[in-house]
């Protein structure tokens, strides 16, 4: 970790700050040099990132025989109906180029024998398109080269250990944004005055109590931007991966979707393979029809269980060295017994509203990664598009803001302000605890009226108490999910709702929300409730 903020060392910083240092922050970082960049991030870079986490890889039509149009097909059918086809052409198209890129920064993805790139096939694409690195091993890899790359480019400054709150605008402008060492007490905030503020915040799966997602996806940087008048799209819209390893871990380790495509089996207690019950593809089906077989066995008490042992076997550690370190480290040998599964919170299609260079509503700010809603995914993200969005999107964005922004200006930094609320008010850790068991309960896998009303119920409720800027930005967040949920009377995608179970056609549309608009969607909620009371 780089050393405490010293003010005396931001001579000749430049006024771009990124927050977040995943994949879409570094990879952003590292397209602006030699133009001088900051980025914050609450945990040491390449830590506290979903992109470290990474398994299957990034989607790429670059094989023999695959084309663009193929994988812009194959995002279309996964994001049903909603997915803006402009914009998912324009990403599958620069696929190539991304990751030329990443090769050029030291990422050592499988190759052929002949040098070709390897490459697999994952659930829903028509054709072998992920690159990977030794198996599962892709988001280790591609982070610590990143991390290598970003630590031996001397434009880019590191500010870790500090988790940025707030952003400054006046009127449309963001101006700046508030951060806090997560270590310090009030004297350790700190105001930066900046041209540009890139978002690469990462994700929301941690405000559910079973998730894949690191601690730090907490949606602090969609709050920010909501809080500050940004528009939010699909906030909605959340991928519960099926297939986590249900050991009581958190965040839940993630058996990936890749030992289903080799072959694994789901099962239940009895032993019974039920989703060729409920769906042709059976264990390949998409991965919301797969995560709610699985969230019903489980809520009925049948169980359910990834079973490997045929498919995998013995070849367990070689090809899948993450999963099977995983489970044994939990006391599961999967080459000799079945892995208990529960679906958990994954990944966010929702969030801070783009356009097609990364420009939020709000002048001054920008996104890429996670935090946005570009409209590529639609209702439901292709496995392994993510990180190829994060990468085209980060470069996106780092070329406007060099087209719109071409002088250097330095950062401020006007000194330690004093703030009301305390670093970690008592209260904090129990408000987190009830927000993500109120988010699985009510705003998870499935939903319905009655539960989106309580969980909105509950936000407000929390959101009454005293809390440190980091719990207030989690809790905005939670209510922008759940007022979009509660809104979106069908089901389509990552949101299936109990009480209307269908697509509706007249709905195929994307959602597009302020915070202003949730809070009043959670108002008309909470009226019959009032006047019941
Ligand atoms: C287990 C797992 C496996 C996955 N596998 C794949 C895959 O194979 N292929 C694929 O395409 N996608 C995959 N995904 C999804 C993909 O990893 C993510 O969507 C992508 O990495 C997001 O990148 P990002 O840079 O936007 O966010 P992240 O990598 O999550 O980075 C966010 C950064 O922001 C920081 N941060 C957050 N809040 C603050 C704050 N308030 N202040 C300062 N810093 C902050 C975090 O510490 C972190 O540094 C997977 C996700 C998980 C969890």
């Amino acid at each position: 970790m780089t050393s405490p903020f010293h003010p005396e060392s931001w001579e000749g910083i430049d006024d771009v700050v990124i927050v977040g240092g995943g994949l879409a922050g570094l990879f952003c970082a590292l397209k602006l040099s030699p133009r001088p960049v900051t980025v914050i991030t609450g945990a040491p870079i390449g830590e506290g990132a979903s992109s470290a986490w990474a398994q299957g890889g990034i989607a790429a039509a670059i094989g023999t025989g695959d084309t663009i149009e193929s994988h812009v097909a194959d995002t279309i059918a996964a994001g049903a109906g909603i997915v803006d086809e402009r914009v998912a052409r324009a990403m599958a198209a620069e696929a190539a180029e991304r990751i030329h890129d990443l090769l050029g920064y030291g990422v050592a993805f499988d190759r052929e024998l002949d040098g070709a790139l390897k490459l697999s096939r994952e659930a829903a694409h028509s054709q072998r398109r992920i690159v990977r690195v030794r198996g599962d091993m892709a988001g280790a890899a591609i982070m610590s080269a990143l991390v290598a790359a970003v630590r031996r480019t001397p434009s880019i400054r590191v500010l870790e250990g500090y988790v940025a709150e707030q952003l400054r605008s006046e009127g449309y402008y963001v101006t700046g944004l508030v951060a806090r060492d997560r270590r310090g007490g009030l004297s350790d905030r700190i105001h930066l005055s900046t041209r540009a503020v890139v978002l690469a915040s990462g994700g929301i799966g941690h405000l559910y109590a079973v998730t894949t997602n690191p601690p730090e996806a907490r949606g602090e940087g969609l709050a920010m931007a909501a809080r500050a008048g940004a528009l939010v799209a699909d906030p909605e819209f959340v991928q519960f991966h099926p297939t986590a390893v249900d050991v009581g871990r958190d965040p839940a380790p993630l058996a990936t979707e890749a030992l289903r495509g080799d072959g694994a089996i789901i099962i239940d207690k009895e032993g019974h393979r039920f989703m060729l019950d409920v769906h042709p593809d059976g264990e390949l089906a998409p991965r919301d029809v797969v995560a709610r077989a699985v969230h019903e066995a489980k809520i009925s008490g049948r169980g359910a269980f990834l079973d490997c042992r045929k498919a995998i076997g013995e070849h367990f550690a070689e090809r899948f060295p993450t999963v099977y370190a995983a489970c044994m480290e939990a006391g599961v040998d999967p080459t000799k017994e079945p892995i208990p599964i529960a679906p958990a919170a994954h990944y966010h299609m929702g969030g801070v509203h783009v356009d097609s260079v990364g420009r939020t509503t709000l002048d001054g700010l920008w996104a890429c990664g996670e935090v946005t809603s570009t409209g590529a995914h639609g209702a439901n993200r292709l496995a392994s598009n993510s990180l190829l969005e994060a990468v085209v999107f980060a470069a996106r964005v780092a070329e406007d803001i060099h087209g719109l922004l071409p002088s250097h200006k330095t950062t401020h930094w006007t000194g330690a302000a004093a703030s009301e609320a305390p670093n970690a008010p008592e209260g904090d850790d129990e408000a987190i605890r009830k927000v993500r068991a109120m988010m699985s309960r009510h705003v998870g896998v499935v939903r319905d009226r009655a539960g989106l009303t309580e969980a909105l119920a509950t936000i407000e409720e929390l959101a009454e108490h005293r809390h440190s800027p980091q719990v207030t930005n989690a809790l905005v967040a939670a209510k922008l999910i759940a007022a979009g949920a509660l809104q979106r009377e069908e089901s389509r995608g990552g949101h299936y709702r109990s009480d209307f179970p269908s697509s509706d056609p007249k709905l195929a549309k994307r959602t597009f929300l302020t915070l202003d608009a949730a809070n009043e969607i959670a108002e008309q909620a909470a009226a019959p409730l009032e006047m019941a009371s």
